[in-house]
């Protein structure tokens, strides 16, 4: 037998018992890539689940308001997907779903990986879908140390087998996964064990790129006023689409960009995305005026965590358990090289 339809045999035996891959609707197969663009398989299962029972076609997605599937996306993160989800929707109601990878593509924040994911699944057209774990699978495979995009994806489309073209691009990302994982692949018992070029020394492909700066300096204000909190939504970064405190890297910035010329500093709030770690130092100040209801917007996971962070700050202070400073940090604290959220 082939190296390639042991692969398929492999995952057929032992795939993950998944709700999408058990489907051939499109729909939900589209959902779930974009899902799964940016969180793992484990979170992503219960958005899946919630998304697709409130919105089993893109129909009944284009007749709601994006508010709507933000709320459901709450907490997923990278809120910029559900807005071109939604789009995407509103697209297929009008024109129908496309069919094709080219199609596919051409719909908002589809991407050449998700595109070739639903046009293979779905449709069962022959393109390949190079994510993380086929990029590390096919380096390996084929030795490459440092292998650039256009390489992987003609690599990738000239190794396809001819059939079942979806269950092959699932195979790949499945042993990517879960055989030929980073740091401690299994390759006694990879079913490419016999073809893969790079299994004497697995760890050499592909070599590793350097991280960025993972840590992201930034000031939050909690300006509360006699209606709520003070809140901004975010156009950009992991929450875009989504209301928060207001957030810069320079706190003088932030409190003149509100017309305030004071704040309390709380204290610092640690929280970790997935690929970042965020430092945020908490200020507060009080509004003569205003203010919005927490509830009545999307709020990210991380905006809630500030205001709970505030909130038991500003408890422990009335009850003497914790002085707050009243001095301003120097303006321009922020790291350098962050992109704002
Ligand atoms: S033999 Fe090892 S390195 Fe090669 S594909 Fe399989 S798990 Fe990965």
């Amino acid at each position: 037998m082939d190296a390639r339809a042991r692969l398929v045999r492999w995952y057929r035996e032992n795939a993950r018992d998944l709700p999408w891959r058990k489907t051939p609707d499109p729909w939900a197969i589209l959902v779930s890539e974009v899902l799964l663009q940016q969180t793992r398989v484990e979170q992503a299962l219960p958005y899946y689940r919630r998304i697709l029972d409130r919105f089993p076609t893109p129909e009944a997605l284009a007749q709601a308001p994006l508010s709507e599937l933000l709320a459901l996306w709450q907490g997923a993160g990278y809120y910029r997907r559900a807005e071109h989800l939604h789009r995407s929707a509103q697209r297929i109601a009008e024109r129908g779903f496309p069919r094709d990878f080219e199609g596919l593509r051409a719909l908002p924040g589809v991407g050449r990986y998700t595109a070739g994911a639903v046009a293979s699944i779905a449709f069962g057209q022959r393109v390949p879908a190079v994510d993380g774990n086929v990029r590390r699978v096919l380096a390996r495979v084929f030795a490459l140390e440092d292998p650039k995009e256009a390489e992987l994806w003609r690599r990738a489309a000239a190794w396809m087998p001819e059939e079942d073209p979806g269950s092959w691009n699932q195979a790949l990302m499945e042993l990517g996964a879960r055989v030929c994982t980073p740091r401690a692949p299994r390759c006694a018992e990879c079913p490419l064990k016999e073809v893969c070029q790079g299994r004497q020394d697995p760890g050499r492909y592909p070599r590793r790129r350097r991280q960025k700066s993972q840590d992201w300096r930034l000031f939050a204000l909690v300006a509360k006023g006699p209606d709520g909190y003070l809140l901004a939504r975010r156009e950009e970064g992991p929450w875009a689409g989504l209301f928060g405190p207001p957030l810069a890297e320079d706190a003088a910035d932030l409190l003149a960009a509100y017309g305030l010329g004071e704040a309390r500093v709380l204290g610092e709030l640690r929280y970790a995305l997935s690929h970042r770690r965020i430092r945020a130092q908490v200020l507060y100040a009080r509004l003569p005026a205003g203010g919005a209801a927490l509830e009545a917007h999307p709020l990210s996971a991380f905006a809630r965590r500030v205001f709970q962070f505030a909130e038991q700050a500003l408890a422990e202070a009335e009850t003497g358990e914790a002085l707050l400073a009243v001095a301003l940090p120097a303006a321009g604290a922020g790291a350098g090289g962050v992109e704002p959220g």
